[in-house]
């Protein structure tokens, strides 16, 4: 038979010398990690195959390295080739195994390592499991994060998906399950990340065109994801990708996954398939708004926790027959009472609740959108809401564009990320508009009376 390929050559001679010339063009640790398990299963006059353990394996070499080992099959064979990848039937190696450099030895007496938090925000220490009400609502969601507490990695939960509309607790109860594990050490290192943080990292990363291994870095020894907020995905295939393969190589290694979105994924619009139909094989639990006594509950938690608090239960019966939409409202409106209790001297009574409640349910009747924002600052300050949202920087422009995503942040629910986009307008250049906002409100009563002004006509 007629080949390409000096007939001397067997497939192990060429994988030898192609591997010293990728040792030469690829960083050592790299090299190690993605050829050391590798084999050359095929070569013939048109293609040569190469032998991976697993899928997570053949999607990242084949990203990164396909065009490097083709030139240098070209440059060793004189002429061109294809390369294809193909899951060779040997065990899955230790080869990724996302602990393996950092596993400690056993043996040797050595003290418990401690868990290490790899997370973007600081965790809020009072989202914990003990400050979480647990009603019909969420009881199933609750102990399905308690059981991945515990045992992470080893329970029927993996990967673990916690849906439900906003202010329903599933970041309480996210979090809750990172200080379980911290205190506990039933992991030796946490990675949370919002959805959003995942994708300004992977943006950044992409775009400083770092070591294609660097992004991986911080996920790779990860006992525990905590993903927050998957539905910021949607819509962005790149970074999709990239969660894939780090989801699927944790998951092969038994780490535990959790992941919260605010509807059921299948409902997400801009998801991957490949991505769904890996989070049909975990567990789903849904969040619903409490009910009355559920409710009531959580006003009692909350109170309990702030120690200057002196609402009383009829007041607390009020709040909790009104507030009925999530519990971040309901939480919202305690503050609100708290603040005025503390401000007025006076204790709080149903009449006065009421006067401070009316704003909570009629923003919330008139549904207010990031549209109507936008229409009804540009109309304050003269100008279109075309040019409030273009990308000129001209001052006169730009300083209602910050009051419009100020008051967006504090009107809505949306997220940064969200408002940002109706700005077209990126993540940081929302918080930076927000703060400044903020600042200028603290410094000058004019200003700020303008924007309690448009608040109020938005409200
Ligand atoms: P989500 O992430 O679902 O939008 P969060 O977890 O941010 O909601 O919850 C909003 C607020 O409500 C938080 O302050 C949280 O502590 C509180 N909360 C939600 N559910 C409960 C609950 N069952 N018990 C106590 N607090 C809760
Ligand atoms: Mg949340």
């Amino acid at each position: 038979m007629e080949s390409g390929i000096p007939p001397t050559a067997s497939a192990q001679f060429l994988w030898n010398r192609l591997l010293d010339l990728l040792r030469t063009r690829i960083p050592e640790t790299a090299f190690n990690t993605w050829f050391s398990h590798l084999s050359l299963t095929e070569h013939s006059r048109d293609k040569l195959v190469v032998g991976v353990p697993n899928t997570f394996v053949l999607e990242y070499v084949e990203h990164h390295y396909k065009s490097i080992l083709e030139n240098a099959a070209h440059e060793h064979l004189g002429f061109f080739l294809p390369v294809f990848f193909t899951v060779t039937q040997t065990p899955a190696l230790e080869l990724f195994h996302p602990g393996s450099v950092e596993e400690p030895e056993a043996g040797h007496g050595q003290s418990k390592p401690v868990v290490t938090v790899d997370a973007t925000v600081p965790l809020y220490s009072p989202y914990n499991f003990d400050n979480f009400v647990v009603g019909d609502c969420n009881q199933l969601a609750h102990a399905a994060c308690m059981a991945v507490a515990e045992a992470p990695g080893r329970n029927k939960f993996n990967p673990l998906i916690l849906y439900g509309g906003t202010g329903m607790g599933k970041t309480h109860l996210l979090q809750g399950i990172a200080h379980f594990c911290r205190e506990n050490e039933t992991v030796q290192k946490i990675v949370y990340r919002t959805s959003e943080e995942f994708t300004r990292e992977y943006i950044e990363f992409v775009q400083k065109n770092k070591d294609s291994r660097a992004f991986y870095k911080s996920y790779k020894d990860a006992d525990i994801l905590l993903i927050d907020d998957i539905q910021f995905l949607a819509g962005k295939p790149g970074t999709q990708d990239e969660f894939f393969n780090i989801f699927s190589a944790l998951h092969s290694f038994n780490r535990q996954i959790v992941i919260t979105s605010d509807r059921p994924p299948s409902q997400i619009q801009g998801l991957h398939s490949r991505l769904l139909s890996r989070f049909d094989t975990g567990f789903l639990a849904d969040l619903q708004p409490p009910n009355l006594e559920t409710r009531l509950a959580i006003l009692h938690k909350k109170s309990e926790m702030d120690a200057d608090s002196c609402i009383n239960e009829d007041v607390l019966a009020y709040v909790a027959s009104h507030v009925t939409s999530n519990v971040r409202e309901l939480e919202g409106t305690l503050i609100k009472l708290s603040a005025y209790a503390d401000f007025t001297h006076a204790p709080i009574t149903i009449a006065i609740a009421k006067e401070i409640l009316g704003d909570t349910v009629r923003n919330h009747q008139k549904g207010l959108t990031l549209k109507r924002i936008i229409d009804t600052v540009a109309a304050e300050f003269k100008l279109s809401p075309a040019l409030l949202t273009s990308q000129t920087r001209k001052k006169n422009i730009a300083e209602p564009r910050h009051v419009a995503m100020y008051l967006a942040r504090q009107l809505t629910d949306n997220s940064l990320y969200t408002i940002g986009l109706a700005f077209n307008r990126d993540y940081s250049t929302a918080i930076h508009s927000i703060k400044r906002v903020e600042q200028f409100m603290e410094s000058d009563t004019a200003y700020r009376a303008q924007i309690e002004k448009l608040r109020a006509t938005l409200a």
